[in-house]
């Protein structure tokens, strides 16, 4: 059974949080990769070490003395050092980075935080520690070289039976290290495991894997078992983030699982992500409910709109030309909204007005703003008659008005629209209705 385990930043805070990690590893004999983040925050009041290298980045720019930034990171790391009695010589390493922090790329520096982190970890689980650098190899544009990982990867376990990497960085084709995006070694994670062909990709983290709905808004919501990666998709892009939406592709097209487990509480069974998920494994007609604020809706009225040949494509030229994505397309018999980040169009919107009047000639254009989306997702929905009979009945009952509603022939995601101020009263709705 090969295992991918990988610990993110708060499960490799502080010393505690690192005997938690031993305690998970020498648990069972399959945990015998693991990735391991840059030590995060064990409480409120800390500062994610990726943050502080930031920062120090920041002050080389702004030619402000980052040496008071950097002796933070130092004592971070020299006390977890001290606290678990490591014998590496891991401060003479700190003072030879803090003397190159000037001459060295932001990429680089940034990813010192994830190696100095695994090489502690490597010396107190006693496995060998291979540096990402020689592994994962990257693109000019950020994306992952497969070909050269795997053979890289394959050549390492030839002589490694175990051994903990840095996430989050590699080396593109230069020898230069580059940097993935924020919460990245959910994808090194994931490399390793389609690389590996493993059996299971273990994600820790400080949750018990992913709620039905957001915790802030709805008290105790009760844990998702088991999500499909298309579910997860839309919940994920819908603002539920605990892995990161890249980390999905490289094990979906593998067809491996995905656990994410809870380093504070490593007994729970967390949510599994896999593609398919047998119907009679969950009844329950939905499995998550997500949501986000700030959308706009511009809308545009013509008479006699569906014999308009190229209407939409006149109007959608227009945001692309502006740069601008549309998220939504509801449309009506003469009419059709573009749903989109209000942020994206708050400092131009009366230019797209005026090109949309030129281009599209439109009889009447209307702007809405303060509009929140919330998904309701759940696999099961296109089997169950009445899913959105019960939703929409909900909202009625709970004087929520409705401002539009999108469901794809997929028919996994029911979206509605409400204003922002029913926003929390709409999510609570929807899930006392499916779930309590
Ligand atoms: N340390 C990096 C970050 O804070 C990457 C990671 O934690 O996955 O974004």
């Amino acid at each position: 059974m090969i295992k991918i385990t990988k610990f993110g930043g708060s499960s490799v805070a502080n010393a505690t949080q690192f005997e938690k990690v031993k305690n998970i590893i020498n648990a069972d004999s399959g945990r015998r990769f693991v990735v391991v983040s840059s030590a995060g925050k064990a409480n409120s009041e800390d500062n994610k070490i990726t943050d502080l290298l930031y920062l120090c980045h920041a002050h080389i720019e702004y030619h402000v003395d980052y040496h008071n930034i950097f002796e933070i990171i130092k004592k971070r790391f020299l006390d977890i050092k001290k606290d678990l009695k490591l014998n590496i010589p891991i401060e003479a390493e700190l003072n030879e980075i803090e003397e190159k922090v000037p001459d060295m790329s932001i990429d680089e520096l940034v990813s010192r935080g994830e190696y100095i982190t695994s090489k502690m970890m490597a010396n107190y689980l006693g496995f060998p520690f291979v540096d990402a650098k020689d592994v994962i190899r990257l693109n000019y544009d950020g994306s992952i070289d497969f070909p050269t990982t795997e053979q890289q990867l394959i050549r390492i376990v030839r002589t490694h039976d175990r051994f903990v990497i840095p996430g989050f960085y590699g080396t593109t084709a230069d020898g230069s290290i580059k940097v993935m995006s924020r919460g990245g070694s959910d994808i090194t994670g994931s490399i390793l495991a389609k690389c590996l062909k493993a059996d299971l990709y273990e994600n820790w983290t400080d949750v018990s894997g992913f709620l039905m709905a957001d915790p802030r808004i709805v008290k105790n919501p009760k844990p998702i078992k088991k999500i499909t990666y298309a579910e997860l998709r839309e919940l994920s892009y819908m603002g539920a983030s605990v892995l990161h939406e890249d980390a999905v592709f490289p094990v979906k097209e593998a067809n491996i699982p995905i656990n994410i487990l809870n380093t504070n509480d490593p007994f729970a069974k967390g949510t599994i992500i896999l593609d398919n998920i047998p119907p009679e494994e969950n009844d329950s007609r939905i499995t998550g409910i997500a949501g986000k604020k700030g959308f706009a809706a511009i809308t545009l009225y013509k008479k006699h709109m569906p014999e308009a040949v190229g209407f939409f494509r006149k109007c959608l030229a227009v945001f692309e030309k502006f740069g601008i994505s549309v998220e939504h397309l509801p449309s009506g018999i003469d009419s059709i909204s573009m749903i989109v980040h209000e942020k994206d169009v708050k400092n131009c919107i009366y230019d797209i007005i005026a090109e949309l009047r030129e281009k599209a000639e439109p009889d009447d254009i209307k702007y809405i703003s303060d509009i929140s989306l919330i998904a309701t997702v759940g696999r099961n929905m296109s089997r169950k008659i009445g899913t959105s009979g019960k939703l929409f009945t909900a909202l009625g009952k709970n004087n929520i008005n409705v401002k539009v509603m999108i469901q794809a022939f997929d028919e996994i995601n029911i979206l509605v629209g409400v204003s922002t101020e029913d926003f929390d009263n709409a999510i609570r709705a929807i899930y006392n209705t499916f779930v309590n």
